[in-house]
């Protein structure tokens, strides 16, 4: 059985995803596409060679009775409405993050997705999918190394020469909220956000780096340092300390060159090969996941968490005070989800 998909937004991600859904992976099938430049829809069906129809739209896409499921990529303001839609059509929706751009969105979807009473909405949280935060995952929960106290996390990229504004945490660290929630199996309660001295080369008016500590229901204390222009390379950092050992994230594999009395090993560059398996991952589970009718990624509720603490930590910026971190109780909805990935 095949999985009929179609696409909203075919820019970079969306057609990594044609991509890879069409050359790499099993079960899904690209039979619409639609973007708000419909050349770059054109130009996408011409290189894979999809047999796809090119909608005018999200809505008529989404509306078509030839196609199973949805994959909303387009621009991150345009992602509520999509995926609302998907809910209203009863259709399985992947919906690259954020869900929607504010808390208030994201809740309109965990309530029309309840109100469905069917799960539709998988959001686009890849670092789930990673071999080496799902090992160190599994880590922590045969309780290798005890019970965790703490966590010590960075977000670092070489370089962000298109981020502005608030966009290191609005479009960097909500992998750390996602990923360090679904590691510990707990939620925060509160954020303190440190500016350090910034570097000089961040963009005009943009902060980098931030330090940022959140502590958990538990009281599991965080430290996540956030630097998207370190310089030297793409570096995913995080260690945990439990009470009777330390775990950490494993390093990408990567050769060690002894030489000329100095030990080496190359550092990636890039978010993209960091991460490209697991997004592979991501988009086979998903699919794999819909074909049966379940449901089982990061969800609606969990990005609305994400969003709600994103909110948390621009409020801990700007007022420069620690912020609690209230969220309503999870609808048993999510919590009884069959398998949690
Ligand atoms: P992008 O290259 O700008 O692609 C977005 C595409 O959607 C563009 O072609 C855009 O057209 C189009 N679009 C905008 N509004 C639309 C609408 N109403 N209907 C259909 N198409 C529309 O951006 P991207 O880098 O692919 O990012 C897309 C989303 O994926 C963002 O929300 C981003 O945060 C997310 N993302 C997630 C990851 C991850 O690691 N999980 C990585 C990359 C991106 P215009 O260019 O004309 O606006």
């Amino acid at each position: 059985m095949v999985l009929k998909i179609g696409v909203i937004g075919t820019g970079a991600i969306g057609k990594d995803h044609i991509h890879r859904i069409t050359n790499t992976l099993n079960g899904g099938e690209i039979i619409a596409v639609t973007d708000v430049n419909p050349e770059q829809a054109e130009a996408v069906v011409e290189t894979e060679n999809l047999n796809a129809e090119i909608f005018k739209d999200g809505h008529a896409l989404i509306q078509s009775p030839n196609v199973d499921a949805v994959v909303v990529t387009s621009w991150g303001p345009t992602h509520e409405e999509f995926v609302l839609a998907s809910i209203a059509a009863g259709k399985p929706v992947f919906c690259e993050k954020p869900l929607a751009t504010t808390a208030e969105g994201c809740k309109r979807i965990v309530d029309a997705e309840v109100e469905s009473g069917k799960q539709l909405v998988t959001v686009g949280f890849m670092r789930r999918y990673d071999q080496g935060y799902r090992a160190l995952k599994k880590t922590i929960k045969e309780n290798q190394i005890g019970t965790p106290l703490m966590l010590h996390c960075a977000h670092r990229n070489q370089n962000a020469p298109a981020f502005h504004g608030d966009m290191p945490i609005t479009d960097s660290f909500v992998h750390e909220i996602d990923i360090l929630r679904w590691l510990l199996q707990d939620d925060y309660v509160s954020v303190q956000v440190i500016q350090p001295r910034r570097t000089r080369f961040a963009n005009d008016g943009m902060q980098d780096s931030y330090m940022i500590l959140l502590e958990t229901k538990e009281g599991i204390r965080i430290d996540a340092e956030v630097f998207v222009n370190c310089q030297y390379g793409y570096d995913v950092q995080c260690q945990v300390v439990g009470d009777t050992g330390i775990a950490n994230l494993p390093e990408p594999a990567s050769v060690v060159v002894r030489k000329d009395a100095k030990l080496s090993s190359d550092i990636l560059t890039d978010w993209k090969p960091r991460f490209i398996d697991a997004y592979d991952v991501e988009i086979q589970e998903w699919i794999d996941a819909t074909l049966k009718g379940e449901m089982n990624g990061p969800s609606a509720w969990d990005g609305y968490v994400v969003s709600v603490t994103v909110d948390a930590c621009l409020e801990a910026k700007n007022s420069e005070k620690i912020i609690p971190i209230d969220l309503p109780e999870c609808p048993s909805f999510y919590r009884e989800a069959k398998v949690e990935v």
